[in-house]
């Protein structure tokens, strides 16, 4: 019988089984993790290997999260790692932990009750939309779609992956401000980070600025703000 690659995989994973324990396959929301994993491949949102999510624990005990390396585009609940909450504390990425572990390290203990998921992708319109200059949060304030059900946070620089750096500012850009904490935050040249009451609601929230910035680009708009604001005479002005 041919050996596949994920099998390959797990025999390579080092994990320290006194601290970490596989997922126990009875947790609902490690099979949701996995499912939000795979719409996010079939939509494009990653490629194969790319993104990571993690769960807040069943009574506080740490968290799930997916495993380093491993194919995200067929993620399976026993790719889930636990680290418990005193080994959270501790601070250094745990062994076979995935590589943004920092960044969940950090967003989770700042998770309202309620909430329990850290979801990492790549979209594409998101990221183009930040390429091209868009500050995430100003676009979307014209778009019901996202406000009624979202809050977009400020976008976070263009800081290397996986970097002590990028948690930093990712937790920086979730704290609540002027109301609660934004549900999702754009990482320019990266992707985006959202948070959720399930990884379905986090997806969702993906799912929303990813629409709205798809739409804002095919319209060929450089700066939504300012074309939603300045009068017809004075777009064709600026056009000329
Ligand atoms: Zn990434």
């Amino acid at each position: 019988m041919p050996i596949h690659p994920l099998q390959i995989k797990d025999a390579m994973t080092t994990i320290d089984s006194a601290q970490i324990e596989r997922a126990a396959a009875h947790d609902a929301r490690l099979d949701q993790a996995c499912e939000v994993m795979h719409a996010a491949y079939a939509r494009g949102w990653i490629t194969h290997r790319d993104g990571n999510v993690s769960v807040r624990a069943e009574g506080g005990d740490g968290m799930w999260i997916s495993e380093s390396g491993v194919v995200k585009a067929r993620l399976q609940p026993h790719q889930m790692l636990h680290v418990g909450a005193a080994r959270v504390a501790e601070g250094p990425v745990p062994d076979g932990a995935s590589g943004e572990y920092a960044l969940h390290r950090r967003l989770q203990a700042m998770l309202h009750t309620g909430h329990d998921t850290v979801l990492h992708l790549h979209p594409t319109h998101i990221v183009a939309a930040m390429y091209a200059g868009h500050d995430l949060r100003e676009l979307c304030e014209a778009f019901p779609e996202v406000t009624r059900y979202s809050r977009v946070g400020d976008n976070v620089g263009a800081l290397p992956a996986t970097s002590e750096e990028l948690a930093v500012a990712c937790a920086e850009a979730f704290k609540p401000r002027l109301g609660p904490m934004p549900h999702i935050v754009g990482l320019d040249r990266h992707g985006v980070v959202a948070i959720g009451r399930s990884p379905w609601d986090a997806y969702e929230h993906v799912e929303r600025l990813e629409h709205v910035c798809q739409m804002v680009l095919a319209s060929g708009v450089r700066h939504a703000a300012t074309a939603r604001t300045l009068a017809p005479g004075a777009l064709a002005a600026q056009a000329a």
